[in-house]
């Protein structure tokens, strides 16, 4: 078996699927077959779901500090097997080593910001209006089994934030991983699970994710569901789990605004803009995409931009010095060739990149269109990769609606050296997460999630807990 063949893991046994079937896991440098993951069967996820349930049972009846303990265990295996386990989704994802490395670090930080956080699940004594003899309470509990179902191009990360705040909850997690990055989110399970998690508290399916998810949120058992992905899945998956009456954390599709004012540092506006835009060859749903300029000073920015894109070493994510690696899979090849024909044929100019690098594996030259007509698809749909499209603006007014056009609301980005700017910018551009003057800091402590069609609910900060636990209330007479 190679580091690349999964299995599922029910029931604390790493174990394939009940009629042996599996799908082929691809490396994105080269296209070659690198490993096989385990396909879910009717049996698997009967199988997953009785275990989500004993393991509740367990689970919720331990304090929050054996909890911790179990958590900040897995935080420190993680830690020891980082280089490994960045290796892993380097070769299966395609992202820089580095990035890999960046993100398990990370993940081992938000198990243990987690667990802490989960020992501060207070409820509340709430006087009576009534009678001084009645004791009011506000009690939290963990809702109960949790789907989550994670996607391809943050393997780790997707998993841990749900993972984390549910186990630090008191839940039982049930995992549908990414089937094309399998490896590196089994080895963010499996050091859970040798961490002494105990059986059935945490749970990983691959399969079908249509059919997975179609089961798994009807299933009674199953408390409340978690999804990262695009917003045309998550609205199927909301609307699913809303005739069944269960609780949902939509993390979706974004396509992110950056206004730079013409106060702006304009070298740091474009240092950070590049660093942030082709990170993880900008498959990120933060990603700053549509980058609102100031007309006094768009050309010089568009200019440099491409200038600074044109420069970076793009190749295979494991070789040393590599800054963007392959796109993860050739269905984005695809789609940033169709995007930036159609923005050129509608008069865009194209100042960097727009065309595929070799023929064997995912390879994208990073891509810059200046001057893109708001009716190019690529303003209108989530590119999802590495293209920035810039388009000038004459009023802070005129840039903060076209920022708010769209019906995604997840992240944005603003620079301007001016107070003013930056408040009503704070005020009006309607997203989830703001950052001005830098680029995504995103961290265990501040909430993560959009709103509008980016969907709803956070994955960091102590709202993240709230997620996952139940609101009751309680009053007892003392006769
Ligand atoms: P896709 O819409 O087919 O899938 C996106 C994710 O949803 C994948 O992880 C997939 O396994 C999962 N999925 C698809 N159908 C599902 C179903 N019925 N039930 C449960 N899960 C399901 O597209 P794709 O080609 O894999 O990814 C491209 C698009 O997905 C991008 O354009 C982007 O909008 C979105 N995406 C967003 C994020 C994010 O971080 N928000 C991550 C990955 C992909």
């Amino acid at each position: 078996m190679s580091d690349h063949d999964i299995q599922h893991f029910i029931l604390g046994q790493w174990r394939d699927g009940a009629a042996g079937r599996s799908l082929p896991v691809l490396d994105p440098a080269d296209g070659q077959i690198i490993g096989r993951v385990a396909r879910a069967e009717r049996s698997d996820l009967d199988d997953a779901v009785a275990a989500a349930q004993s393991g509740f049972d367990t689970w919720r009846n331990m304090t929050a500090l054996e909890r911790a303990r179990i958590m900040r265990k897995a935080a420190s295996l993680l830690r020891e097997r980082a280089e490994h386990v960045a290796s892993l989704m380097t070769r299966e994802q395609g992202k820089p080593l580095a990035e890999a490395r960046a993100e398990t670090a990370a993940a081992a930080d938000i198990i243990d910001w987690f667990a802490d956080e989960g020992m501060r699940v207070y409820g509340r004594l709430v006087p009576s209006r009534h009678n001084l003899a009645i004791r009011q309470m506000v009690v939290k509990d963990p809702v109960g089994p949790v789907a989550a179902f994670t996607p391809w191009n943050f393997p780790i990360n997707q998993v841990v934030r749900k993972v984390s705040a549910g186990l630090a909850a008191g839940c039982s997690m049930l995992v549908k991983g990414p089937e094309e990055t399998p490896a590196s989110p089994a080895a963010l399970i499996r050091a859970f699970a040798d961490a002494g998690l105990p059986p059935g508290v945490l749970g990983l399916v691959y399969g079908d994710p249509a059919e997975i998810s179609s089961y798994l949120i009807a299933h009674p058992v199953i408390r409340k569901i978690t999804f990262t992905g695009s917003t045309a899945i998550g609205k199927q998956l909301a609307a699913l789990a809303g005739q069944h009456m269960k609780r949902t954390t939509m993390e979706l599709g974004g396509h992110a605004p950056v206004i730079v004012c013409d106060d702006a540092d304009l070298e740091l506006a474009v240092k950070t803009s590049v660093t942030s835009k082709f990170r993880n060859a900008g498959q990120v749903c933060i990603s700053p995409t549509r980058f609102l300029v100031h007309r006094r000073i768009a050309e010089e920015f568009a200019v440099e931009f491409a200038r600074r894109t044109h420069d970076l070493r793009v190749g295979n994510g494991l070789a040393e010095g590599t800054q963007m690696g392959p796109l993860a899979n050739a269905r984005r090849v695809a789609a940033m060739d169709d995007l930036t024909r159609d923005a050129v044929s509608r008069g865009a100019r194209l100042l960097a990149g727009g065309e595929r690098i070799g023929q064997a594996g995912n390879f994208w030259r990073p891509t810059v269109l200046a001057d893109v007509p708001l009716d190019a698809r690529a303003l209108n749909e989530e590119p999802f990769g590495p293209m920035a499209l810039v388009r000038p603006f004459d009023t802070l007014e005129e840039a903060i609606t076209e920022a708010n056009r769209l019906p995604y609301g997840l992240a944005g980005y603003a620079f301007t050296r001016g107070l003013k700017n930056a408040d009503l910018l704070t005020r009006h551009v309607e997203v989830g997460m703001l950052w001005v003057n830098m680029g995504a800091l995103a961290s265990a402590e501040m909430p993560f999630g959009g709103i509008k069609e980016s969907g709803h609910g956070t994955e960091g900060g102590s709202e993240a807990l709230e997620a996952y636990l139940n609101t009751r209330s309680v009053a007892i007479m003392n006769a």
